[in-house]
């Protein structure tokens, strides 16, 4: 399916149907519906009785198959981490070969990959290497591609400079300046738009969201991504280390190291990013982006920061941010970060 917004992509790329680009760059912000877009529109170009204009009939031997996720002529690559979200599937070709670690107590120690590794986009190269098995198009969605690490995009960048006959690439990505600029201009790009703020709204109410205008704030405006915070089992902590952060100099940050310390750290770094952000937001322009909810807290503190302290503490929170992957310690991580902050008020 693809949402209420995408109408109009939609339409206009059918336009393209006649000559098809062997590969089709779509990006734009992250939480608007690209991937599902991208599936809805390779089951349209596998679909062997498509509609007038471009959707997929829901009925064919094509359709069947790639709902139940085993078209023949159709691959998606995606890192581990999200095959494992995406069920079963996602990604049946080209996967890695288990080389999970025992600790001895059963369990894996081995986290899942949130790349896209070489070996996923060489299976690619057997895919594209026999023909069709209906006589139609072969289609590789690839999501996303800021995932891909520098051995795989090479290889694609290979694949892309040669396009095997009857092959087109789908790839997605809501990062095109992390992607190689070789690769970037070796697609047709699809700029996808984010919806307006009325459509999101409306979308986000239908999907039982009562405070949807709160949410999309929070989301930049993507409403996947807002929906996805509305079904977030950690929003609880998040609304607490808000009303901590709004408390400034008196902000506990022990407490902060002991109550987050399950958390993932990207996360909560990403609470911080997106407070700061409204900080500054708020001292400049007057009003936040993020939090509007929140935005007489957001006042009192932009008034009473120093703005040389929030400089440096920037930067440090962006470092902290870099490293994020790695494993740390995250209370120690937690707590030095929130001292860091307290210290912008004196
Ligand atoms: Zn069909």
């Amino acid at each position: 399916m693809i949402y209420p917004w995408q109408a109009d992509d939609w339409n206009r790329l059918q336009q393209l149907r006649a000559h098809w680009p062997h590969a089709l760059l779509l990006h734009g912000q992250a939480g608007i519906g690209k991937l599902d877009f991208a599936r809805h529109l390779a089951k349209g170009l596998l679909c062997e009785a498509p509609q007038a204009n471009g959707e997929p009939c829901g009925a064919c031997a094509a359709c069947n198959w790639f709902e139940q996720g085993n078209h023949p002529d159709y691959r998606i690559v995606v890192p581990e981490a999200l095959a494992a979200e995406l069920g079963a599937t996602a990604a049946d070709e080209g996967k890695p070969e288990k080389d999970d670690a025992d600790d001895g107590s059963g369990k894996k120690t081995r986290t899942l990959s949130k790349e896209i590794k070489i070996e996923q986009v060489r299976a690619l190269l057997d895919f594209s290497g026999i023909g069709s098995h209906r006589g139609g198009m072969r289609v590789v969605v690839l999501y996303p591609a800021e995932a891909l690490n520098v051995a795989a995009a090479n290889a694609l960048l290979k694949t892309l400079e040669e396009p095997p006959a009857g092959v087109v690439f789908l790839v997605v990505s809501a990062r095109i300046d992390r992607l190689l600029p070789t690769i970037v201009s070796r697609c047709r790009q699809w700029p996808m738009g984010t919806p307006s703020a009325q459509d999101a709204t409306a979308w986000l109410k239908a999907q039982g969201a009562d405070d949807a205008e709160a949410l999309l704030a929070e989301a930049g405006g993507a409403p996947l991504a807002a929906r996805a915070l509305a079904h977030d089992e950690n929003r609880t902590l998040r609304d607490w280390t808000l009303a901590q952060l709004a408390a400034g100099a008196r902000c506990d940050a022990f407490a902060c190291g002991e109550t987050l310390q399950k958390l993932p750290v990207p996360l909560v770094i990403g609470w911080l990013q997106r407070w700061l952000y409204d900080l500054l937001a708020q001292r400049t322009a007057g009003r936040p982006r993020y939090f509007p909810q929140a935005s007489s807290a957001l006042a009192r503190c932009a008034g009473e920061m120093n703005t040389d302290a929030f400089a440096r503490f920037q930067r440090t929170v962006t470092r902290q941010r870099r490293v994020e992957n790695h494993p740390l310690n995250a209370r120690l991580v937690f707590e030095e970060l929130f001292l860091g902050y307290r210290e912008l008020f004196g």
